[in-house]
């Protein structure tokens, strides 16, 4: 593992963050002020998902080794996966995945873990795994797997494609298949399953909106007497909050005060928790602008845009090669989900405090790339 971590240290560190970071977040050059969130950037679970990985090319020399679908969500960490001779398969692999592994073949599962079916396939092919799943998404299953066993319907706050939603989905039909579950994505969804919660309303109308997120012969009538609110690890906690809220008070609407038929597990994680306060505290100094480093894809790292939106111009990049000039941003907006370009976006006054933060999924050399292009940009010399 010593080895392994000098590796995976020699890929991802950031001498100048490191330093940044001991010095309390703040940075003066010139008449540019840097302030970094004092939580952000790698995760545990995501260094021990990293870690395994690149353990997994050191144990099995001479065994092909495949990766799930992507590690983490960030592009250039999965670039390097690929770099060290791992394969790749879809994160919900085809058949044509499936016919090429076999014995001997080695599968790496990534932090957010995988679907029941997809696992249990992968074994039936005669294949190792190295199982990278995150702990913390681990409770979730085993709070879902006890609604199942209790005849409680999980009803889950996540992203209903994010990897770690579908694998929690599986757990959530509990072993014999029998569990319910229903996705939402956001407060308007719960809305919707609070008002049938509290006055009925059209099974039709609610399987035509739920049926493809929602466990196989959902019944709305029979599947929301009894349930219990879960979230994918990386949700936004106030968001959370309003839903669980929400539900639980339908449910204290239509059973007349009583809500022993709501059970809810607080399972936002621990990294993704730090990283939204420390943003929120970060939002309380003196900024003229936030930029967020991370994979497009990453749930924790678009929550943190959204939260820095809503009180100052926040962009959100891949890494440094989208501050493309002075003017220019290449950057992901998180309404129309796409890369878009835009400009005017580094203010021209004489000095400017700008904030940066990360995902749990961005390394520290991408976060310290960005502080010296942001620099150069303003004209700044940046730290050897
Ligand atoms: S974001 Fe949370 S759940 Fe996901 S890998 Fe990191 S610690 Fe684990």
């Amino acid at each position: 593992m010593l080895e392994v971590q000098a590796q995976v240290e020699s890929h991802y560190h950031s001498h100048l963050v490191n330093t940044l970071r001991a010095e309390g977040g703040t940075m003066i050059t010139g008449k540019t002020t840097i302030r970094l969130a004092k939580q952000f950037g790698f995760c545990y679970g995501v260094e021990r998902a990293i870690d395994l990985a690149y353990a997994a090319t050191k144990v099995f020399v001479g065994n092909r080794i495949f990766l799930l679908g992507e590690i983490i969500h960030n592009p250039d960490v999965n670039a390097q996966m690929q770099s060290l001779g791992i394969r790749h398969l879809h994160a919900r692999p085809t058949s044509s995945d499936f016919e090429e592994i076999g014995t001997g073949d080695i599968v790496v599962v990534p932090a957010f873990g995988a679907e029941t079916e997809t696992i249990e396939k992968i074994k039936s092919r005669g294949c190792r795994i190295v199982d990278t799943t995150c702990g913390d998404v681990m409770s979730v299953w085993k709070r879902v797997r006890q609604n199942a066993r209790e005849g409680v319907t999980s009803i889950i706050h996540g992203k209903s494609s994010h990897e770690e939603t579908l694998a929690t989905a599986s757990r959530a039909r509990g072993a014999d298949g029998s569990g319910r579950y229903l996705v939402v994505f956001d407060l308007e969804e719960a809305e919707f399953v609070s008002r049938f919660i509290e006055g009925g309303g059209d099974p039709k109308e609610f399987m035509k909106r739920f049926g493809s997120v929602s466990s196989p012969g959902f019944d709305p009538v029979r599947d929301l007497i009894r349930i219990g609110l879960a979230n994918q690890t990386t949700m936004l906690r106030s968001e959370t909050e309003a839903i669980q809220s929400r539900l639980r008070d339908a449910i204290a609407k239509r059973d007349h005060g009583d809500t022993s038929s709501f059970r809810v597990f607080d399972t936002i994680c621990g990294a993704t928790q730090e990283r939204q306060d420390s943003l929120f505290e970060l939002l309380d100094k003196t900024l003229d602008l936030l930029v967020v480093v991370g994979g497009y894809n990453s749930s924790n790292t678009t929550h943190l845009v959204e939260i820095g939106t809503q009180r100052i111009p926040s962009w959100f990049i891949r890494n440094a090669s989208c501050l493309v000039s002075k003017d220019e941003i290449r950057h992901y907006d998180i309404h129309i989900k796409q890369e878009i370009t835009s400009t005017g976006w580094l203010p021209e006054s004489s000095s400017l405090s700008i904030g940066i933060t990360a995902g749990a999924s961005c390394p520290n050399n991408l976060i310290e790339d960005a502080i010296r292009r942001i620099l150069e940009l303003r004209g700044e010399k940046p730290p050897v």
